[in-house]
């Protein structure tokens, strides 16, 4: 799973440049499925078995990143944030231009506090004011390195392994929902119906890639495998948000956007408890999925997801618990099993 969970991670992909990450999906879930094809818009969509119940597992590919917008003289990358960013971690940070020749390491540096007034130093930085330096001396050197506007930029992250069974790294969400789901792929060895396993583009924008595709596929449920929040970091009360980690997959009663449909709360609270796997319940006016739109899509499907606590989400140092991840992977595997109880 850690390997699994690396590669993703190693495939950077900004919302709407989603091919890296796409390519290992297809290529990590292509031995496990019947089919597999990607459609016009990008998404990965991979079936297994035939007939009813059709069951339709997603999760999102894309991360966020930046777009170059403009290049000035002394060869600064002036760029637009894709995604929900907190423009306090910019400043710092390192990151991958992804030219036309290769992908280039950059930086995204800020004025010493030596050189600060006192209430220029008080006021945050804002990602407007900030350019990725890539080492280039002149706008004919960017150009020259094969980097011009429109070019999506990466967090440079990685993944590395912190004590015990906690990991860090860039995009975990939503690399750790595509190793989840592509797990579920490889040890599930039959099922009575069709199981869809679909990886889905700029969810970070607006859950766009999902719509088309549960509006297509047409299932009976969709099961999202996604990130959410950790409440355990010091900054957060447990009343602001309770999931912790270490203490298991955790199920969205309630996000942004919907409230997770009756039938497959009940579905995946009895099949945890079955199974004894632990579960974490969140209620949450914040955040949203790709499964919390298919309530919208069609007549209404119903949908619910299936999460993987995580720290300082949308930053460049993700943490997660690879206990947690097992869990929503075995988890996983029992809902699949336990389907014809609940839907036919
Ligand atoms: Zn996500």
């Amino acid at each position: 799973m850690e390997k699994l969970l690396e590669r993703l991670v190693n495939a950077e992909s900004i919302s709407g440049y989603e091919s890296a990450i796409r390519d290992v999906l297809a290529k990590e879930l292509k031995p496990h499925v019947d089919e597999i094809r990607t459609d016009r818009l990008g998404n990965v969509i991979a079936r297994k078995g035939k007939g009813s119940p059709k069951i339709m597992l997603v999760a999102h590919m894309d991360e966020l990143g930046m777009i170059v917008k403009h290049i000035d003289k002394k060869g600064f990358l002036l760029f637009e944030l894709v995604g929900g960013w907190d423009d306090r971690i910019i400043p710092g940070m390192k990151v991958r231009v992804h030219g036309s020749k290769k992908a280039l390491t950059g930086v995204i540096g800020i004025k010493p506090p030596h050189l600060l007034e006192k209430e220029e130093a008080k006021s945050p930085v804002k990602a407007k004011d900030l350019m990725i330096d890539i080492g280039a001396k002149s706008d004919k050197e960017v150009a020259v390195a094969g980097v011009s506007v429109g070019d999506f930029v990466t967090r440079h992250g990685g993944f590395e392994k912190l004590l015990g069974s906690r990991v860090t790294g860039s995009g975990f969400d939503n690399r750790i929902g595509c190793a989840v789901m592509t797990e579920v792929a490889r040890r599930i060895k039959s099922f009575k119906g069709t199981l869809y396993f679909v990886g889905t583009i700029q969810e970070e924008l607006g859950l766009i890639g999902a719509r088309g595709s549960i509006h297509g596929i047409n299932p009976d449920v969709v099961l999202g495998f996604d990130v959410t929040m950790a409440g355990d970091a010091p900054d957060i009360k447990p009343s602001e948000c309770s999931n912790e980690l270490g203490k298991g997959p955790v199920f969205p009663v309630k996000d942004g956007v919907s409230v997770s449909s009756a039938g497959v709360r009940k579905w995946v609270t009895e099949t945890a408890k079955k199974a004894r796997i632990p579960l974490q319940l969140e209620v949450s006016s914040a955040g949203a999925t790709d499964s919390s739109i298919s309530v919208l899509v069609r007549d209404g499907i119903p949908s619910g997801s299936i999460m993987v606590a995580t720290r300082y989400v949308h930053s460049p140092v993700e943490v997660a618990d690879m206990k947690d991840i097992e869990n929503a992977v075995r988890l996983g595997i029992e809902c699949v099993k336990s389907v014809p109880r609940y839907f036919k």
